[in-house]
């Protein structure tokens, strides 16, 4: 092991986000993967065994982790025992169990950066995109007073994957004045998002799910949890924002597309003015010069019938969010297009950088 680097565990490492931690953090300079975890099933075996012929990834499984034995994600002293961080993305379906993991890992000294929904609605647990929200950090001493963690435990979470690909551009325009009221928000989401094995093949090829269980309300909610203040004890909520949601599943492999109308609450921009703040856009992450942070969080594109998933899901390794198409709304004010990556910046490429950033801040050494 490498001991200038912090020692990391994945909880669900097995999955399609924690394939994706994997492929990110080979030859990560600030985090070493030393142990893999998954359901008692996996426990006891070699990663490779497992994960061989479900692996996804379009680069081998890195040497370094195909020969760990997976631990039993309940583990949780022996895994502590091993590592400094964990990146949460298991997945089981008692929601409440999985916060009660997160938090007894959190309890043993684990910072807890987690992909999961379980503790998104926590108002003490910072749901992070830090070129919008940084200050959220500020709830950690609070969280950790609250529920006695040490120094050195916590939990932070990623939001869902169905709201990078617009919440940050909204995010610019209300950093410039431009307050947003509405938002009319449809999502075409791209199979990878359910997971491994996911969606049946026949449900899907030559077709459109227009249902996914869960992911409106969290469209609804989780941009305005991070689009609102806080304080270093508590989240003031705002209410003068209101999301409509409509999330689909379609057969495209990776990165989500939104198609959004927004109303703003009083000063409108013109066309001009918000490509300018998008293309502009610069967040105070970019101080810390951080290996996950992308060279533009936004981008603009002008080519008519742009973004696309397969053409611009990959702009700057997967962490940039792309929107196009910004015109004139008939019912709101504009309209565009958002696409991000779902598994690099809405999964695990967004875990990442959350987790340089606890150490860029000295809350993880
Ligand atoms: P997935 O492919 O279904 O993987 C699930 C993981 O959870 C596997 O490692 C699995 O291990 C483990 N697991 C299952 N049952 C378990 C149990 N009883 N105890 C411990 N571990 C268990 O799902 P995913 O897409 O990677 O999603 C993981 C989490 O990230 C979910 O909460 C999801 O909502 C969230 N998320 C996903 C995306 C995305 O784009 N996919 C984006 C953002 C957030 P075994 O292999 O041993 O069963």
């Amino acid at each position: 092991m490498n001991n200038n680097k912090i020692p990391v565990a994945i909880l669900g490492a097995t999955g399609m986000v924690g394939q994706k931690y994997i492929q990110l953090l080979e030859n990560h300079p600030m985090f070493e993967v030393v142990c893999v975890c998954a359901s008692a099933k996996s426990s006891g075996q070699k990663y490779i065994d497992v994960v061989g012929p479900k692996w996804q990834m379009r680069t081998a499984i890195p040497d370094s982790v195909a020969h760990l034995k997976i631990n039993d994600v309940f583990n949780i002293r022996e895994v502590s025992s091993k590592c400094r961080l964990v990146f949460s993305c298991f997945e089981i379906d008692d929601k409440d169990l999985i916060q009660k993991v997160e938090f007894d890992y959190a309890k043993t000294g684990m910072a807890v950066v987690s992909n999961a929904s379980a503790n998104r609605s926590n108002d003490l647990v910072p749901m992070l995109i830090p070129e919008i929200n940084l200050h959220h950090l500020d709830l950690i001493h609070h969280q950790q007073k609250i529920n006695n963690l040490p120094k050195s435990g916590m939990v932070i979470v990623k939001p869902n994957c169905s709201i990078q690909s617009f919440t940050t551009p909204i995010f610019a325009l209300e950093k410039e004045g431009f307050k947003v009221s509405q938002l009319i928000v449809s999502t075409l989401q791209a199979l990878s998002g359910a997971g491994y094995p996911g969606v049946a093949s026949l449900d899907v090829i030559d077709n459109i799910v227009p249902f996914i269980g869960g992911e409106e309300k969290k469209t609804e909610e989780e941009p305005v949890k991070i689009l609102s203040k806080a304080t270093d004890t508590k989240l003031v909520l705002r209410t003068d924002l209101k999301i409509s949601a409509t999330c689909t599943r379609v057969p495209v492999v990776d990165g989500h597309t939104a198609l959004v109308s927004m109303k703003f609450e009083d000063k409108i921009p013109t066309e001009q003015e918000i490509k300018d703040i998008w293309n502009n856009f610069r967040s105070d992450v970019k101080e810390f010069e951080l290996p996950s942070s992308p060279a533009k969080a936004i981008k603009y594109i002008e080519i008519e019938n742009r973004p696309q998933p397969r053409k611009d899901r990959d702009r700057d390794k997967g962490m940039t969010c792309t929107v196009g198409r910004l015109r004139k709304c008939n019912v709101l004010d504009y309209k565009f297009v958002g696409l991000s990556h779902n598994t690099v910046r809405g999964a695990a490429g967004g875990g990442i950088l959350n987790a340089e950033v606890l150490v860029a801040k000295g809350l993880v050494k």
